[in-house]
């Protein structure tokens, strides 16, 4: 547990302490006196007590917010260091918490902080994060170059918060299908009426969509019906349309002739394992033979197709992960994402953590970007959830050309989004203020229904 006055820096130091997987206490004291800072540490941990002090100079000629920045930078690189030396531990992103490792480096280049081809050694150097991810920070930021920050280049998202059934480790607001099917029409057309006045906006605001990703859950849960009358609706001529297909068991190929049909370009169809037992344990119904049907009928297609995977599942050694990223790469999908799992309050999996085992989670991740990258992938866009498995990562890669834009941006928040859905977020990025403004549409499906117009009145002030 951390102890300090400053609730935002509590936050920071905790979800490191988290990382290193320690029940020590952590008191913090912060003495200020003009430039000069004093911190001081108490670590306690079963009987020991250990004190440590530090002072240092803040430049009184920086802005506010960089001094609260660098500021906050110190502390928990001090932090990491009496956590580091009491438990004998380093973790691989060193003392970075935050969510986008590479969106801190791009803005550290902006601001003039970092030279781009320095990025790993200063990363090692002031966040002692690992000489391999900070390795892979620079590679990933190598191969961001379709950035393009203006503020009139968009990305839609439309969110389906609906799944066939539950995933154990999920925490998402995603129902089972059984439990709403009779809001499905409902939920449909209140969409339709949210689109409907994006597109009045996108006109008015002389926006140009770039990316259209539609979400969720799966939204492959639709019918075919469905899926035609939403998808008729979203009609911007968008250089990129994915629909993340999720769960194989949801694809038939009456339903990839409508994404077809209706200019989607990339699907996703998420195996996370090729381990069938591990399947059944984490409550997905699918076979791997309907994976496989269903890869085959997107290729048919020529839909450009991402594959999900999971490191850490529960009851997967290092062989069956091994395997599972051998079967991946003879399927050689254009995109491969690699998520680190991630033990969430409100999922199953957290109310039965003696399933997870983090013993060779490290060695899993590794082995999936060295073997990735030995076959002609490279890595495009990262980021890091709280409570991930050791505080690993997730990294999506690509072969040949086939980033997705959408990732990048959403990840980067280099562009504006615009979310339609429950619980879709909108981002709006005004690129020469630097600065972002978000907005939340309602999160549960029963509500967005019933407060439709209200959802749009507020998109509608929030685009204004
Ligand atoms: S498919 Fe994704 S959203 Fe749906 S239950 Fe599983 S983890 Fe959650």
């Amino acid at each position: 547990m951390v102890i300090t006055a400053k609730d935002d820096m509590r936050l920071e130091l905790q979800s490191l302490l988290d990382f290193f997987g320690c029940d020590a206490t952590v008191e913090l004291e912060e003495i200020e006196e003009g430039d000069k800072i004093t911190d001081k540490f108490r670590f306690t941990s079963q009987d020991v007590t250990h004190f440590y002090e530090y002072t240092f100079n803040i430049d009184a000629s920086l802005t506010d917010l960089h001094k609260k920045s660098l500021r906050k930078r110190i502390t928990k690189n001090q932090f990491y260091s009496i956590l580091s030396k009491e438990l004998n531990k380093t973790l691989p992103w060193g003392s970075l918490t935050g969510v986008r490792p590479t969106k801190l480096a791009r803005d550290l280049i902006e601001y003039g902080e970092m030279k781009e081809y320095l990025v790993a050694e200063l990363l090692q150097r002031d966040y002692f994060v690992s000489k391999d991810k900070a390795e892979l920070v620079a590679n990933i930021l190598k191969n961001q170059r379709c950035i393009i920050r203006n503020d009139n280049l968009v990305d839609l998202y439309v969110n389906i918060p609906i799944c066939p059934t539950r995933c154990i480790y999920c925490s998402f607001i995603s129902s089972e299908l059984d439990k709403v099917k009779d809001m499905v029409d409902d939920y449909l057309d209140a969409l339709i009426k949210e689109i409907r006045v994006i597109k009045d906006i996108v006109k008015e605001k002389a926006y140009i969509v770039r990316t259209i990703y539609i979400g969720g859950g799966t939204p492959t849960v639709l019918s075919a019906k469905q899926l035609d009358k939403l998808l008729r609706e979203i009609n911007f001529p968008a250089t990129e349309f994915t629909v993340e297909c999720g769960r194989a068991d949801t694809i038939t190929d009456e339903k990839l002739d409508v994404l077809k049909n209706n200019g989607v370009t990339r699907i996703s169809i998420n195996p996370q394992t090729f381990c069938e037992t591990t399947l059944k344990r984490i409550g997905r119904k699918q076979k791997n033979i309907e994976v496989l049907e269903a890869y085959q009928k997107a290729l048919a297609r020529d839909f450009v197709v991402n594959m999900d995977f999971i490191a850490g599942l529960p009851g997967e050694k290092l062989g069956i992960f091994k395997r599972t990223i051998n079967t991946a790469l003879e399927l050689y999908p254009d995109n491969i994402t690699i998520h680190t799992l991630s033990l969430k309050r409100g999922s199953v999996l957290f109310d039965n953590k003696d399933l997870v085992q983090e013993k060779d989670i490290e060695k899993m991740v590794d082995y999936a970007e060295s073997t990735l990258v030995k076959n002609g992938y490279k890595p495009y866009y990262i980021y890091r959830q709280k409570h991930q498995l050791s505080g690993l990562e997730n990294v999506g890669y690509f072969r040949d050309n086939h980033v997705c834009v959408f990732n990048i941006d959403s990840m980067e928040e280099t562009n504006t989004i615009i979310g339609v859905g429950a619980n879709a977020i909108s981002k709006r990025v005004f690129n020469l203020e630097k600065r972002l403004e978000r907005q939340a549409n309602v999160k549960f499906i029963k509500d967005y229904i019933e407060r439709i117009d209200s959802t749009i009145e507020k998109k509608k002030e929030f685009f204004k």
